[in-house]
C-alpha cells in the first residue's frame, strides 16, 4: 500500500480501542542500545550474580529470545532474569529511535475518540518511561507489556492482548492490533482480533500478510491518516 486507501479507512471506521505494539510501530527500542549488546549484558549480570554460568544459546542476540531460554532452563532464574531485562530495555528506550508515524497515530486516536493500549512483549516499565519522557503518557489507556518473570506471556500468546481487551471492557470486533511481527498477528488471530501488519524494513510485508494480516502497510501515518 502507498496511500490511505479505502479498505484501511473502512477497516478503521468501527474501530473504538487500538491495541499497539511498541517495539516498531512506536519506537525502535534497540536502535541505540543494541539488540546483541543488550544480550550481551544480560548473560554477564546473570553470571556475575551467580555462580553458574546462566544458561541459554551462547549465540543468541535477541535478549527476549534469550529471556525466555533462560525461563525454560532455569524457572528458579526468570524473575531476576525478567528484572534485569526490563532496566536494560529502560536504559534502551531513552537512546532509542521514536516513530513519528506512531505518535501520529497516538495523537489522531485522541482527536478521534479511539483507546489505545501499548501491547508489548517488552517491558512494562521501559514502555512507561519511554512515554513519560516523550510526553505521550496522556494517549495511552492502558500498559501491557510481558508479565514480569514469565516470559510464556509474550505474544504470539494471546493473553496480553486479551488483557488489555478485559480492562477496557471492548470486544475483540471493536478493536483493531497494530504490529510489526508475524507473532503479533499470530496472538491477534488467537485472541479474535484483526491484526495491521506495519512492515518497516524489506521482506517483512511478505512475512505479516502470510501470517493473516489483514491490511499491510509500510508507514505508521498512513495508519494516523485513515483514523483522521
Ligand atoms: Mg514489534
Amino acid at each position: 500500500m502507498t496511500d490511505a486507501s479505502p479498505s484501511l479507512v473502512d477497516l478503521l471506521r468501527p474501530v473504538k480501542h487500538v491495541l499497539l505494539d511498541f517495539d516498531g510501530p512506536v519506537c525502535s527500542v534497540f536502535a541505540g542500545l543494541a539488540a546483541p549488546e543488550v544480550a550481551r549484558r544480560l548473560r554477564l549480570g546473570l553470571l556475575a550474580a551467580s555462580e553458574q554460568a546462566p544458561p541459554g544459546d551462547e549465540t543468541e542476540t535477541d535478549p527476549l529470545a534469550l529471556l525466555r531460554l533462560i525461563a525454560d532452563a532455569r524457572p528458579d532464574l526468570a524473575v531476576a532474569a525478567d528484572a534485569a531485562l526490563a532496566a536494560l530495555e529502560t536504559e534502551a528506550v531513552r537512546i532509542g529511535r521514536p516513530n513519528p508515524g506512531g505518535e501520529s497515530v497516538l495523537r489522531a486516536c485522541a482527536r478521534s475518540n479511539r483507546a489505545v493500549s501499548v501491547v508489548s512483549n517488552n517491558a512494562g516499565a521501559a514502555i512507561e518511561a519511554y512515554l513519560s519522557d516523550h510526553g505521550l503518557s496522556g494517549y495511552v489507556t492502558g500498559i501491557f507489556g510481558r508479565s514480569p518473570g514469565d516470559p510464556s506471556s509474550m505474544k504470539p500468546n494471546p493473553r496480553l492482548l486479551l488483557a488489555a481487551m478485559d480492562a477496557a471492557g471492548s470486544r475483540p470486533d471493536e478493536c483493531i492490533f497494530i504490529g510489526d511481527a508475524a507473532r503479533d498477528v499470530e496472538a491477534g488471530y488467537a485472541a479474535g482480533v484483526a491484526t495491521i501488519g506495519y512492515a518497516n524494513k524489506p521482506g517483512k510485508d511478505t512475512r505479516l500478510s502470510s501470517a493473516g494480516a489483514v491490511v499491510v502497510v509500510d508507514s505508521m501515518q498512513l495508519i494516523a491518516d485513515a483514523l483522521a
